[in-house]
């Protein structure tokens, strides 16, 4: 199958699993994401009327970004753990940072972007599993917490929700309760209505588990494998 055709099919399970759960399609987003891929993979899903991307490497996508430059109203968006001392490059770089996880990277990030003279949404990066090797701030912890203080603070960033890379399970269903984790977890910073802030993006569900993560509430899915084919493995 074609990537336009990939594409094709998976906005029809997103479809379906927003019927089973009583949920508007329409307020879900599908990101493709192409790390690893050509830029001609790219375009393809592009011509296919594909709009919003995510990548994971600053330098990877530095390479591809001069070839993409007449994608015009193309998104591309890291997802990625960022060091700080590459906040400038991926302001430059990209639209939105969905992986925000300490405030001395909100920082760097809104004086690259106010540089620049952009805003940059932004999302934070929930490490839900808990686990050693992934990054992210832990639910309820004070890494959080300064982050959603000073979150007002940061002119040229928008804060708009969480994302999270849950720990991986066989069966998709076990993703289930972390997903149900990150939206309470919304749920509660949203209702604190702590400073206005908006928080109303989920970006959660990945290829294998995206259906369960629209159940629980997702708004954007992040979907590589389906899309573009399997990726060298990491050594
Ligand atoms: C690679 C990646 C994805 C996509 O994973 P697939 O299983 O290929 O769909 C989603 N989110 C993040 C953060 C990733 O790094």
């Amino acid at each position: 199958m074609s990537i336009g055709e990939n594409i094709a099919k998976i906005r029809e399970q997103m479809d379906r699993s927003a019927a089973r759960a009583g949920r508007d399609a329409r307020g879900i987003a599908l990101m493709a994401v192409c790390k690893t891929k050509p830029s001609d993979a790219i375009r393809e899903a592009f011509d296919a009327g594909h709009r919003l991307f995510g990548e994971n490497r600053v330098q990877e996508f530095a390479g591809k970004a001069p070839l993409l430059a007449d994608l015009s109203g193309a998104s591309f968006h890291m997802i990625g753990h960022l060091q700080s001392n590459k906040a400038r490059s991926a302001a430059q770089l990209f639209a939105a940072v969905d992986s925000v996880d300490s405030r001395k990277l909100a920082e760097r990030l809104n004086e690259a972007a106010g540089a620049l003279g952009k805003t940059l949404d932004i999302l934070i990066e929930i490490n839900v599993g808990g686990e050693e090797a992934k990054s992210g701030v832990a639910p309820n912890s004070r890494d959080l917490g300064e982050i959603l203080e000073h979150a007002s603070d940061w002119r040229n960033l928008r804060v708009r929700g969480l994302m999270t890379v849950p720990p991986f399970t066989e069966d998709p269903k076990g993703a289930r309760p972390y997903f149900r984790q990150l939206r309470e977890l919304r749920d509660a910073i949203a209702h604190k209505s702590l400073l206005g802030l908006m928080m109303d993006e989920l970006s959660m569900g990945m290829s294998h588990d995206f259906e369960v993560a629209i159940e629980e509430g997702s708004t954007c899915v992040r979907v590589g494998t389906a899309i573009f084919g399997a990726r060298p493995k990491p050594q």
